[in-house]
């Protein structure tokens, strides 16, 4: 076992440990927010043919030579074609189909002028425009041509492909499975959510929290329960997460004599591969894997804020890998600090802190008390300020990077138009 990583050797030990899971078979319509496991190819052309963009006449541009709103050109209306009508019957010279948005020009015509332009007497139309031709015509193919390669293996779905992958009449696709991921808390001092918090008993927040994080991140969490602090009850509980894809529990990582993690998983056949992350908060956290069949493992520290912390910089990375994502972090930006961050030891930092656009700049400050224990200042936060290792001052008014972890931030109040 390895000890005391930085915070960048860790993350490549993690990531190293898995790629994307195995494929499953899903109906298009559960497709968001997955990501694609083949690549899509066209079966089909769309439009399948040439049709109409605009509810008017469809028509032979060279019928229309010399039409102006003065010298109007008088066509004969053969027939009608509406959206979903077969493209059969054809005009011929001097002749217009009345024809509507969505509907196929009929052979012979090659050009679509707008009902606006018009103006209908009986069978007859009077057309005060000389359209080109391929106005207003949607041409087959537009939108997509049989045998395009249409989406790429490892596309995140999103509503467009979805809308996409529809038109193409795929119902079912392949992604990548999402990993499972087994949650379990340690401690003697833990209820669950509506449990007494009397005598020094907290509610196992952490519980909640990181499956609320798996979740965010696209997996799919399930909960073990609490396990008592007990070599016996710990093995019991963390058994029942070894066919999971992700075991991830909190607390009893430390180098308290109750802290019971460690052996217990080296126990069950768990290798450590790391143990320590010159990092803060965050520092105690454990890795380990089960060979080639079990789970990968966290032992995340139990503090609320260093177990969300270390979740944010190596579980989630790690699970967006599975599900076959090919950016896995969040998104950075350069911040101007409002204020100075001063910190001790050569350890990484991870600050909570408030963001605030001002002017073309985005502007971070403290959210106050960066103990581990205070979970209210995750809630606080909208990001986390990376402070360096090396550094041990930030001045107010210069940059440093932060990780945008309220993707919200970037929602506006303005509409933009
Ligand atoms: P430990 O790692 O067991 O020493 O726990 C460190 C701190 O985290 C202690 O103050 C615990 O009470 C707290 N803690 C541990 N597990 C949880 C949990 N599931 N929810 C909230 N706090 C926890
Ligand atoms: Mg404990």
């Amino acid at each position: 076992m390895r000890r005391s990583l930085t915070a960048a050797e860790a993350l490549a030990v993690v990531l190293e440990s898995a790629g994307p899971l195995p494929l499953e078979r899903i109906l298009v319509r559960d497709a968001p927010g997955r990501v694609l496991g083949e690549d899509v190819v066209s079966g089909r052309t769309l439009p399948p043919a040439d049709c109409s963009a605009m509810d008017g006449y469809a028509t032979r541009s060279e019928d229309l030579r010399g039409a102006a709103e003065a010298s109007p050109v008088t066509l004969r209306v053969a027939f009608e074609v509406a959206a979903g009508a077969s493209s059969g019957s054809a005009i011929a010279v001097g002749e217009a189909a009345r024809i509507f948005t969505g509907a196929p020009v009929p052979r012979g015509a090659d050009t679509v002028v707008r009902q606006e332009d018009t103006s209908r007497e009986g069978e007859t139309v009077l057309v005060r425009v000389a359209a080109p031709p391929r106005e207003n015509v949607r041409p087959a193919g537009e939108d997509v041509r049989s045998g395009d390669l249409v989406l790429r293996s490892g596309s995140r779905l999103g509503p467009a492909e979805v809308g996409l992958l529809a038109s193409l009449g795929r119902s079912e696709i392949a992604v990548h499975q999402r990993p499972r991921v087994a949650i379990l808390s340690g401690g003697d001092e833990l209820v669950e959510i509506d449990g007494d918090p009397a005598q020094g008993r907290i509610v196992s927040s952490n519980s909640h929290s990181l499956a609320a994080q798996c979740r965010e991140a696209g997996a799919d969490p399930f909960y073990l329960g609490i396990a008592r602090d007990t070599p016996d009850d710990l093995e019991a509980v963390l058994r029942r997460g070894l066919g999971a894809d992700v075991l991830v529990s909190s607390a009893g990582v430390s180098v308290g004599d109750r802290d019971y993690v460690r052996p217990v998983l080296e126990k069950l056949g768990c290798s450590l591969v790391f143990w320590g992350v010159r990092m803060r908060p965050g520092h105690p956290l454990v890795f380990g894997r089960f060979g080639e069949r079990g789970p990968l493992v966290f032992g995340l520290p139990g503090n609320p804020v260093s177990a969300m912390v270390t979740f944010e910089q190596f579980v989630r990375p790690l699970l967006r890998r599975q599900l076959g994502h090919s950016r896995i972090f969040r998104p950075t930006l350069r911040a101007r600090l409002a204020e100075d961050f001063r910190k001790k030891g050569d350890r990484l930092h991870f600050v909570r802190v408030r963001l605030e656009r001002e002017g073309a700049e985005v502007v971070a400050r403290s959210t106050g008390n960066q103990s581990s224990g205070v979970l209210r200042s995750m809630s606080l936060a909208q990001g986390l300020l990376v402070f360096p290792a090396e550094e041990s001052e930030l001045r107010a008014g210069s940059h440093a990077t932060v990780q945008v972890l309220d993707e919200s931030f970037f929602a506006g109040d303005e509409p933009g138009f």
